[in-house]
């Protein structure tokens, strides 16, 4: 029997735990709200909710209700199930009201619809604020309800998110200039053996007044400003330096720097990394430029020559995020791409996700026929590990191996890993 839930928590509960959201102190059970004008629906619910020793279960028969429920107590309930299809004011314009108010727990969809119809709403009412734990289809089975309610975790007020702090280029060029830049490693190993690979190389900015700041914040604007030609080549300095020195010391691994995609505009690009690495004392083929596509390559010429200077030169070269924004199957055509990093997007949850994990076998699928290796990133939990491992692919990255870390810890990690990764790899 196909199962009948899909989860996307991990989408919305995205922040990464060093961008500073702390867990509150766990509450033993959610009150839940059952909202469905069919009778019949909220008795199986209910009963089903009663069994499984939820003890407080409210339930509404049309939207209004709920809605005047909610009004007069909006802390009343931490998870709301909600009925789409529903006569009058219909599951979605609930949410949408729903959004509007005080009410901070997390929603259910329910609905005979189908799980691809439900994603998409997901996708629409998360963008509105709305904590969506999951989807179920009609009729909702015990174990999937309570797969979903599982994830529920008290809500968390998190901070403001860094983004919002303004950054203007000129603050770029500066921190070029002083070199307020720091890099923290992530490993990426071998799903079938558990060997370490290599590292991902990861910006950070240890900004003057707002402390330590993540490349999403100020990427774009760097970008825009002219300055992500110095950034980038600081950061390929400062990565193989690294890379030479753990070489020296008997750790052979491979090093990835993100490399956006107006560095590859620069004539002198390929020739610059040469020079780095020769430098550094490091092969080329131990250096791989992770490629992610912002903007169109359009049909200029200088990127494509670029990149097939590196190729030649044995640089390795990855198309970052596959499957977002640019990063199509129109570059993997045109551009000799030698791994394949699927987005995370299409990773942590696969095992119980309809609609990502046939998205990501067959990314997986893409990269064995084109002779390209494959590296899942976004590889959270020990489920997402297996699964990849199932579906054969090559390489993890994520916080279930490691988190981006300086680098003075990252021998300390490996010798943690060797203890860990045998129980990892055993069939
Ligand atoms: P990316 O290339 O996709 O890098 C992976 C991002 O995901 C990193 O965020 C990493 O900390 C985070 N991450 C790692 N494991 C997990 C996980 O299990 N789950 C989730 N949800 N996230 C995980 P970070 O360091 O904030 O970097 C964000 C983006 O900034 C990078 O995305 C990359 O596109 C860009 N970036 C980072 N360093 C550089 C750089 O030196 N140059 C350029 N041009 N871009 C950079
Ligand atoms: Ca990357
Ligand atoms: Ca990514």
């Amino acid at each position: 029997m196909r199962p009948s839930f899909t989860s996307t928590l991990p989408d919305e509960l995205g922040p990464y735990p060093s961008h500073a959201t702390s867990a509150a102190p766990p509450r033993a059970q959610p009150s839940i709200l059952l909202l469905d004008d069919d009778q019949f629906t909220l008795g199986v619910l209910s009963r089903m909710l009663r069994s499984m020793d939820y003890e407080t279960v409210g339930t509404a028969a049309s939207a209004e209700a709920a809605l005047a429920l909610l009004h007069d107590e909006p802390h009343a309930f931490d998870v709301i199930v909600c009925d789409l299809n529903m006569p009058g004011v219909d599951g979605i314009e609930f949410l949408q009201r729903l959004s509007k108010t005080p009410f901070r727990g997390n929603v259910i969809l329910l609905s005979g619809e189908g799980l691809r119809i439900m994603h998409t709403v997901q996708k629409m009412l998360g963008h509105g604020g709305l904590l969506i734990l999951g989807s179920l289809e009609k009729p909702a089975g015990r174990s999937e309800l309570r797969a979903l309610l599982d994830c529920w975790r008290p809500m968390v007020i998190a901070p403001p998110p860094q983004a919002a702090i303004a950054i203007d280029g000129e603050e770029i060029h500066i921190a070029n200039h002083e070199q307020q830049w720091l890099v923290h490693y992530q490993p990426k190993v071998d799903l079938r053996t558990g060997d370490v690979i290599g590292v991902e190389a990861l910006i950070r900015w240890n900004h003057p007044q707002h402390g330590l700041l993540y490349p999403d914040s100020f990427i774009t604007v760097a970008e825009e400003s002219g300055a992500v030609d110095a950034l980038t080549y600081w950061v390929v300095h400062a990565a193989t330096g690294q890379l030479g020195k753990w070489h020296m010391s008997g750790l052979h691994i491979q090093m990835a720097v993100n490399v956006s995609m107006e560095n590859l505009r620069a004539p002198e690009f390929s020739s610059r990394m040469s020079s780095l690495v020769d430098q550094a004392m490091v092969a080329p083929k131990d250096l791989i430029l992770e490629i992610t596509e912002g903007r169109l390559m359009g049909t200029a010429s200088v990127p494509l020559e670029n990149l097939v200077r590196l190729r030649m030169k044995r640089f390795g070269l990855s198309i970052d995020d596959f499957g977002t924004g640019h990063s199509s199957l129109v570059q993997l055509r045109d551009v000799p791409f030698t791994e394949l990093k699927i987005d995370r997007g299409f990773v942590h949850a696969a095992r119980h996700n309809q609609i990502i994990r046939p998205i990501l076998e067959g990314s997986i699928g893409i990269a064995k026929r084109l002779r390209m290796s494959s590296v899942a990133e976004g590889v959270e939990s020990e489920d997402d590990w297996h699964l990849l491992r199932e579906i054969g692919c090559d390489l993890a990255q994520g916080w279930f191996i490691a988190e981006p870390m300086p680098p003075e810890l990252v021998p300390q990690w490996i010798a943690q890993w060797e203890a860990r990764r045998e129980r990892l790899v055993a069939q």
